[in-house]
C-alpha cells in the first residue's frame, strides 16, 4: 500500500536523534523510500536553527526539507536556506520579551538558560521539578500582566515562554497551510511535553516513541495515535510503517 502521508514532522532529541545506530537506521529507511512516496520531512526542535543545521551535518540524520526551531518560533526552508519570515512576522506584535523576563525572574527556583539558548522570541529557563500547579501559577501571573504567551515546560527542567501564537503545534499548522497539506495527511513524532501541541493539531496523526515521558504520554489523547513498542528512531520507523509510509 502506498502512503497518503505528505508531511512528516519529527522532534529531534529523544525521538529521531539520540541513539546514533537507530538514527542511522532511520536515514536508511527514509532515503530508500521511493521519491514519489516520500513525504516532506521537517525536524521540530527546541534547538535553534543554527544548532540543528550543525547537527544535521555531523550526524546520520537525513537532510530535511524544513526545520522548525526554538520550540516553534522560527521555520527554515532547509534546501534554500531561507527563513520563512512570514511565520515570525505574525507574532512579533504584542510580544514583550523584557516584561516576560522580569516576571519569570521573580519566581523562586527559576534560573535563566545561557544566552546562546535565548532569542528575541524565546525566553528559556531552567526550573527543576516544577509541579503542574507551579507552571499554572506562572502562566496565570504572565496572563494577569496582560502578556499573551505560551508557557511550555518539558523534561522536568526546561521552561520556555514564547509568543502565544508560536510553539511546535502552531508551527506545524502553519507549515501545513504553507504547503497546502491537510493535517490529516501529516504525521508528527515526539517524546516530551514540548511536543504535546503538535499532537493536538486537529486531524493530525502521531507517533509516541516508547521512551516518551509521562508528561507527554499521560496527557496526549485521541484515536490518531500510534504507540511505538520501540524507543527513539526505531519507534519512528515502526510508526511510519504503521501509517503506510514505506510498508
Ligand atoms: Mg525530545
Amino acid at each position: 500500500m502506498g502512503s497518503t502521508m505528505k508531511l512528516f514532522c519529527s522532534d529531534l532529541d529523544g525521538t529521531i536523534y539520540g541513539d546514533l545506530a537507530a538514527t542511522d537506521r532511520f536515514r536508511e529507511f527514509w532515503t530508500e523510500l521511493p521519491k514519489s512516496e516520500r513525504p516532506w520531512l521537517c525536524y521540530v526542535s527546541g534547538r535553534l536553527i543554527d544548532d540543528q543545521v550543525a547537527l544535521i551535518h555531523e550526524s546520520p540524520l537525513p537532510k530535511p526539507d524544513f526545520l522548525i526551531g526554538g520550540v516553534g518560533t522560527c521555520i527554515l526552508d532547509f534546501s534554500s536556506g531561507s527563513p520563512l519570515h512570514d511565520y515570525e512576522a505574525q507574532f512579533k506584535e504584542g510580544w514583550d520579551l523584557e516584561r516576560v523576563r522580569r516576571i519569570v525572574a521573580e519566581f523562586p527556583g527559576i534560573e535563566a538558560q545561557p544566552e546562546r539558548f535565548q532569542t528575541d522570541l524565546k525566553s528559556s529557563w531552567y526550573w527543576y521539578d516544577a509541579s503542574p500547579e507551579d507552571v499554572e501559577q506562572l502562566r496565570r501571573r504572565l496572563t494577569e500582566a496582560g502578556l499573551n504567551v505560551a508557557v511550555i515546560y518539558s523534561s522536568s527542567r526546561d521552561l520556555d515562554v514564547l509568543p502565544a501564537q508560536a510553539g511546535k503545534g502552531n508551527a506545524v499548522t502553519w507549515l501545513c497551510r504553507h504547503l497546502s497539506i491537510d493535517p490529516a495527511k501529516a504525521v508528527v513524532a515526539g517524546d516530551t511535553g514540548n511536543d504535546l501541541r503538535m499532537f493536538q493539531v486537529p486531524g493530525i496523526f502521531g507517533i509516541i516513541v516508547a521512551n516518551a515521558k509521562p508528561e507527554l504520554g499521560d496527557v496526549v489523547g485521541g484515536s490518531n495515535l500510534f504507540w511505538a513498542s520501540l524507543p527513539e528512531a526505531d519507534g519512528v520507523i515502526e510508526g511510519l510503517r504503521y501509517f503506510g509510509v514505506g510498508s
